[in-house]
């Protein structure tokens, strides 16, 4: 689809079966795309025919299902690591963004972070981009250092490059906060971080399913991300290294695939990708990527962004006329998430009033209880959107939340 054009949300809609069903008595609206994504027809259908038709396992397969299981997943790793901009080589299949972290952290930080040395972060992360570097550092002697936030939800700059020196060996920080929506300044974050010699983790869950992301003008050292927050499906993702950085780490599992020969002497490792996939990967969940990509490449990532930008900036202009509610974070630059908080009311009563509603979102700390401690709440009310919401929507949202502001009030 060319760029910039308007989308046809009535038709876009038709892709995702879903979306088309009655929650109690009411039809879904379906607010909870930064936990996950719903899935188009598309890869629904690649993930059943892979069932009906060629289900195998791949690798040295000598016989046809085999080598079209194995076509079909090399396709998929083809056309990610096309999309990214990146080489084959360079797209190992993980489960997700949170393996994508642990494996980088036990492999190239268990390589290079030493006694004193440490290790970047900011204070709005998931957990998943915390823990992993807090047993690291426990591990070695490193320390977590981390940046603080200002009140809208950004991160101090300023107080990252004090943070920043010569025994810092990794920077984690997340392109977009799945809590806020905050995106944060990650080229700068990136560039600063290469001029002291540390590398550069980008968390890509909140972002791979909104931007157009190109490793290389980015110039990020690893990229995760996780398929079914990117209308893929679950147990699938992608951890994006730069090939010489791959090439040198040690292998992540031990097992089948990501050997060259086993022997009792010693074994010899994989060449990239298949050094990090050990044992039989997840074949549908490949293949099914693969299509969420092409989906994603059809509807066209810019005109993604901007109805999820109308969305947003049409939710927030009206929620913000609703005088009980208070928006947490207010960036400058945000992606499609709507935090707020209302009077004193616990966001839990207000996500069930939302649900006898038919109205899906998320409440609570939404992994991030750092963030939560720094804005001194315990959790807010999230509503986040995809390409394929309504403002139509949105105004029924808003209507319900005003009809369980007035019942909790
Ligand atoms: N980082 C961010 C910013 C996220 O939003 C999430 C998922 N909520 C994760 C990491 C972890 O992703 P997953 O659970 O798919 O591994």
């Amino acid at each position: 689809m060319a760029s910039n054009v308007a989308l046809d949300i009535t038709s876009i809609r038709k892709d995702f079966p879903i979306l088309h069903q009655q929650v109690n008595g009411k039809p879904l609206i379906y607010f909870d795309n930064a936990a996950t994504s719903q899935k188009p027809n598309e890869v629904i259908d690649a993930i059943s025919d892979y069932y009906n038709r060629y289900n195998s396992n791949i690798h040295r397969g000598a016989h046809h299902l085999a080598q079209l299981a194995t076509e079909a997943y090399e396709d998929a790793r083809q056309t990610i690591a096309s999309h990214i901009n990146a080489n084959v080589r360079e797209i190992n299949f993980v489960r997700g963004t949170t393996e994508a972290i642990n494996l980088v952290a036990s492999t190239y930080g268990r390589q290079h972070v030493k006694a004193g040395d440490n290790i970047i972060i900011s204070e709005m992360e998931h957990h998943s981009n915390i823990v992993p570097w807090q047993m690291l550092c426990e591990q070695k002697g490193a320390t977590l250092r981390v940046i603080p936030i200002n009140d809208t939800g950004e991160i101090i700059l300023e107080k990252y490059l004090e943070l920043l020196d010569e025994k810092t060996k990794l920077v984690s920080i997340a392109y977009i906060s799945n809590a806020l929506g905050t995106e944060h300044p990650v080229r700068e974050i990136i560039r600063h971080a290469h001029n002291k010699g540390a590398v550069v983790f980008i968390d890509g869950a909140q972002a791979i399913q909104h931007k157009q992301i190109d490793v290389r003008e980015l110039d990020c050292d690893f990229l995760g991300f996780s398929g079914h927050k990117a209308f893929g499906p679950t147990g699938i993702g992608v951890l994006y290294g730069k090939e010489q950085l791959l090439t040198a780490m040690p292998p992540y599992m031990g097992g089948g695939e990501m050997i060259k020969t086993v022997s009792f002497k010693g074994t010899t490792y994989n060449d990239l990708p298949y050094k990090f996939e050990a044992g039989t990967p997840h074949i549908e969940g490949g293949i099914g990527l693969g299509a969420a990509f092409r989906y994603m490449q059809k509807i066209g990532l810019e005109n993604i962004d901007a109805q999820e930008q109308k969305l947003l900036q049409y939710a927030t202009k009206k929620i913000k006329e609703l005088p009980e509610v208070t928006l947490v974070g207010t960036a400058s630059k945000k992606s499609s998430v709507l935090s707020f908080l209302v009077k004193d009311i616990h966001p839990y009563d207000i996500g069930v009033l939302l649900n006898e509603q038919g109205i899906a979102i998320r409440t609570g700390h939404h992994c991030c209880q750092p963030l939560m401690e720094r804005f001194n709440i315990e959790g807010t009310c999230r509503a986040s959107f995809a390409f394929y919401n309504t403002t139509e929507e949105i105004d029924l949202f808003l209507a319900a939340l005003q009809r369980a502001i007035k019942m909790l009030g």
